[in-house]
């Protein structure tokens, strides 16, 4: 049996139901405007761009690149995460930013620029379990420590 990490409750509703539909299947997929081809995310009623409101569901690489991070030691969801917690701002392969929770690295692993890849953790809220999609380093392993990744000097 996997044990479901708690969470605060998701968006859900029109579009946003969708997504979580698809991460459920492990896969990113976001909104394409079919007017104007804009990737929509976070996901909205109407393109952001250019107001049309049709779209396009497009399965993503699930890969991207770190350009921000920054760890939380306040508690701002009343006990609903433990803190302190990482968040990570990914800049994904395809274009959108999107803002996610860093798997098996610590802060001491970021940097700007470190190629990540789209997982899926099971999780649970108010609405009941789901698949969050977190970030990992993109390589064979992911660095357990900050030694690990630091050359040997020697010889
Ligand atoms: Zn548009």
């Amino acid at each position: 049996m996997t044990l479901l990490e708690k969470r605060p409750d998701r968006t859900l509703g029109p579009g946003h139901d969708t997504f979580w539909t698809w991460c459920d299947q492990d896969e990113l997929h976001l909104p394409r405007c079919t007017a104007c081809a804009v990737l929509m995310w976070p996901i909205e009623a109407a393109c952001t761009t250019c107001g049309a409101t049709d779209f396009a569901w497009e399965e993503l690489s699930g890969r991207g690149t770190i350009v921000s991070w920054c760890t939380f030691e306040h508690d701002y969801y009343q006990g609903q995460l433990p803190i302190p917690w990482e968040t990570i701002l990914v800049e994904l392969a395809e274009g959108p930013l999107f803002l996610s929770n860093p798997q098996g690295m610590s802060r001491h692993d970021m940097r700007i620029g470190l190629p990540v890849r789209a997982a899926f953790l099971p999780c649970e809220d108010g609405a009941g379990p789901f698949k969050l999609p977190v970030f990992q380093a993109d390589g064979v392993s992911a660095p357990q420590s900050r030694e690990r990744i630091v050359p040997n000097m020697k010889g």
